[in-house]
Formats: C-alpha cells, sequence, structure tokens
C-alpha cells in the first residue's frame, strides 16, 4: 500500500527534515497542532507501536528525546505532548509508525476532550488481573 512517509524517506515526498540518520528522520508536520510540531519516524515501515523492533523503537526514542528538547529549547515552549496514536480508533490516519512532538503553551487553547471514567469497587483488580495475565515478560 503506497505510504506518504515512505515516499518522504525515499525523498519522493518533500518535508521540512530537522534531522535524519540511517534508522531515524524527524521532519516538521504538515497541519501542525502548534507551530513547530515535529514527527519522528523510523526509516523502515512498520505500521504501528506493536510492530517496531526494540532497535528501531530504541532509536526512536533517543530521537524523540533530542528533538523535543530542541523544539521546546528554540520555541520557548511551557511543555511538550510526545503522543503515538495506534490504531484509527485511536487516532493513526497514516500507517507508518510515529511519534508526536506538539510545543505546548500555557493558555494555547489546544484541549484533548477527556472524558474520565473512574474505577467500581473490584474493577481495578479486575482489569489489572486481566493486563498482568497477558504480560509476555
Ligand atoms: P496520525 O493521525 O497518524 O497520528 O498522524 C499523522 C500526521 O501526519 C498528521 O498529524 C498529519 O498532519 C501528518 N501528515 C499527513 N500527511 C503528511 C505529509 O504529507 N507530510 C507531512 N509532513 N505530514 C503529514
Ligand atoms: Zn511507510
Amino acid at each position: 500500500m503506497h505510504c506518504i512517509f515512505c515516499d518522504i524517506v525515499d525523498g519522493k515526498a518533500k518535508a521540512e527534515i530537522l534531522f535524519e540518520d540511517n534508522k531515524i528522520i524527524s521532519f516538521l508536520d504538515i497541519n501542525p497542532l502548534n507551530y513547530g510540531h515535529s514527527l519522528v519516524i523510523p526509516k523502515k515501515h512498520f505500521e504501528n507501536f506493536f510492530d517496531v523492533p526494540i532497535e528501531e523503537l530504541s532509536a526512536v526514542i533517543r530521537m524523540t528525546q533530542m528533538i523535543s528538547k530542541a523544539v521546546k529549547d528554540s520555541l520557548k515552549s511551557d511543555g511538550i505532548n510526545v503522543i503515538s496514536n495506534n490504531g484509527s480508533a485511536a487516532g493513526q490516519s497514516i500507517f507508518h509508525f510515529h511519534f508526536h512532538i506538539i510545543p505546548r503553551f500555557i493558555n494555547d487553547d489546544l484541549k484533548f476532550k477527556l472524558n474520565l471514567k473512574s474505577y467500581s469497587y473490584g474493577l481495578k483488580k479486575e482489569f489489572g488481573d486481566k493486563i498482568r495475565l497477558a504480560l509476555k515478560v
């Protein structure tokens, strides 16, 4: 399937590239939530977080921290959101794994709509048990 991020890696599509090495490339998001909104991706195509081998993932995370610091320092942002959407239900629209780095400013009026739940008695343990049982350690 055609992938616009692979095109950016291959130089077939334009992007405002911030940094690249043999494994990773980082560039500005075309439709930023705030100016300076950046993306970090592995050069190899993996669909999402679950598919990325640990070696590639470590490189992506290292680069995400480095780019985040540069975004924060250069734009004097008050904070940074580091986000990864995985699966269309979670808002993923480009199915080539990536981290978003979003500079945040006090009163920037950017709101993630939260509908917080609370656990009823016993439910926390039920969910804890489910997840612990599925852990592959
Ligand atoms: P997702 O929705 O998958 O978490 O994030 C995909 C991001 O890629 C979106 O924020 C979108 O604006 C960005 N994007 C989509 N197409 C392009 C493109 O051609 N160039 C760049 N630089 N960013 C893109
Ligand atoms: Zn791709």
